[in-house]
């Protein structure tokens, strides 16, 4: 690496999950390293995560953990997850005494409860490791000089690196400090954005009679994205929540950024209310309670509020003081379609402020997966969120962004020797 031309041998720009990752590991592979953070205190997001108790990473093998980042995501991640996986996380917080535990869901959070010590425990490696971290300066503008390096100009100096390691972040919950900077300096520097979108999000729903039910918790809900043909494109099983606009939970959040358009041109959800019954046996049993002449509302599962099962009848246009007995074919295969394949209309999402990730980034075609270098621009690397990677919630988007820092700032250390 041409030391003596530049100021630094390697800047990283943005102290998220990926920017503290790639310091520490370029500076413990001998570099200069500069850290430039934004916001007044690096790790923001790393504070605010899982309800301040930090899903740091997952519990699932790489392999299956790379799946969930579709097959692009997959084949680009296979290299970082090796290089640094849940294994290797959870081995180095416990090297900081920060120790990790198994949640349900396949989750894994530190024992104490509290995104601090993570935050406290990451710090300390990027301490030990003998990086240079200078907070409140946020970066204006890269460009690439000739003959190899590059001139970084931020709110307070102008700096000249042999490398940089990118790690803003995307566009999403921009409080924390990420406001989609990085995308127009990549551009500019020659790379493909994959348009930006607000992933990990709440979701407004036409249905109005959901309404009704704001703040009911329903655990166990198979929730779908489909093409528009109907056919699953994205499914995920797991808890989802009614809010006064429509839906957020894990469920409707985790498909949210997968949602395409219909032959109408509207992004449709399919719901799956009982995934431990399959439609038939459902239908069978609700014969059965017809021939016992079983009230209505037992024909719901008992674990459904009321407010829940009334919403269903109505959304299966029966009539709450009809009797079971009295339900008609037509009305019993409505109820059966209403529990077991709902469409629900999506008019909105709730946007940046309130997306946990943002989906789209740098073309991962022009990003080397085994360096994070630019394929475009030797010198430049990419890491974190910024790139087009996005997973579902828990812990894949910190562990993404952990590997990648991770190869982005061993690759930059050792380049150009
Ligand atoms: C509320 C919330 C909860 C979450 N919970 C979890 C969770 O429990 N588990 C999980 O896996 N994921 C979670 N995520 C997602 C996770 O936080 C991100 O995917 C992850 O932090 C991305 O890492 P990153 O380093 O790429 O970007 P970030 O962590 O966003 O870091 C980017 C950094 O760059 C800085 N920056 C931006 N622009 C500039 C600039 N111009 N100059 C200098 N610095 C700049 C930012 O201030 C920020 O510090 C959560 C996200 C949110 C919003």
């Amino acid at each position: 690496m041409a030391v003596a031309r530049f100021d630094h041998d390697l800047v990283v720009l943005g102290a998220g999950a990926a920017g503290l990752f790639a310091a520490t590991e370029a500076a413990g592979l001998g570099r200069r390293v500069l850290l430039i953070e934004k916001m007044k205190k690096p790790g923001i997001k790393i504070l605010a995560s899982g309800g301040s108790r930090c899903n740091v990473t997952s519990t699932l093998p790489i392999r299956e953990l790379g799946r969930w980042f579709g097959r692009q995501g997959e084949r680009f991640l296979r290299y970082a997850l090796h290089e640094c996986g849940p294994d290797q996380v959870r081995e180095l917080l416990a090297d900081e005494g920060v120790a990790t535990a198994e949640h349900p869901l396949e989750k894994v959070f530190p024992v104490s409860g509290r995104a601090g010590d993570v935050l406290r425990a990451f710090l300390h490696r990027l301490d030990r490791a003998g990086v240079e971290l200078a907070v409140d300066e946020g970066i204006l503008a890269i460009e690439a000089l000739e003959g190899g390096g590059f001139r970084i100009r931020s709110t307070r100096r102008q700096i000249e690196a042999a490398r940089v390691v990118v790690t803003v972040g995307g566009r999403s919950y921009p409080k924390a400090g990420t406001t989609g900077d990085g995308y127009a300096w990549l551009e500019r520097l020659g790379h493909r954005i994959v348009s930006p979108r607000p992933a990990l999000v709440p979701l407004v729903i036409e249905e109005a009679w959901l309404r009704s039910l704001t703040g009911i918790a329903v655990e166990d809900v198979v929730v779908e994205a489909v093409d528009d043909r109907g056919r699953p494109t994205f499914t995920r099983r797991r808890p989802l929540l009614f809010t006064h606009r429509g839906l957020s939970g894990p469920g409707p959040m985790d498909v949210s950024g997968r949602l395409l358009p219909g032959p109408d041109g509207r992004r449709r959800l399919r719901l799956d209310w009982l995934p431990e019954i399959d439609a038939t046996e459902l239908d069978a049993r609700f014969k059965a309670a017809a021939a016992r002449r079983q009230p209505i509302q037992q024909l719901l599962p008992a674990s459904f509020p009321r407010r829940l099962a009334a919403a269903f009848l109505s959304a299966a246009g029966i009539p709450a003081e009809r009797s079971s007995s009295e339900l008609r074919r037509e009305e019993r295969q409505n109820l059966v379609t209403a529990l077991k394949r709902m469409l629900l209309v999506v008019t909105a999402d709730e946007g940046w402020d309130k997306a946990e990730v943002t989906a789209g980034g740098v073309d991962l075609d022009e990003i080397d997966p085994t360096t994070m270098e630019s394929r475009r621009l030797p010198g430049l690397f990419v890491a974190g969120e910024l790139l087009d990677l996005d997973g579902p919630i828990g812990g894949f988007n910190f562990q993404a962004a952990f590997a990648t820092g991770t190869v982005a700032g061993r690759a930059a250390a050792r380049s150009g020797d």
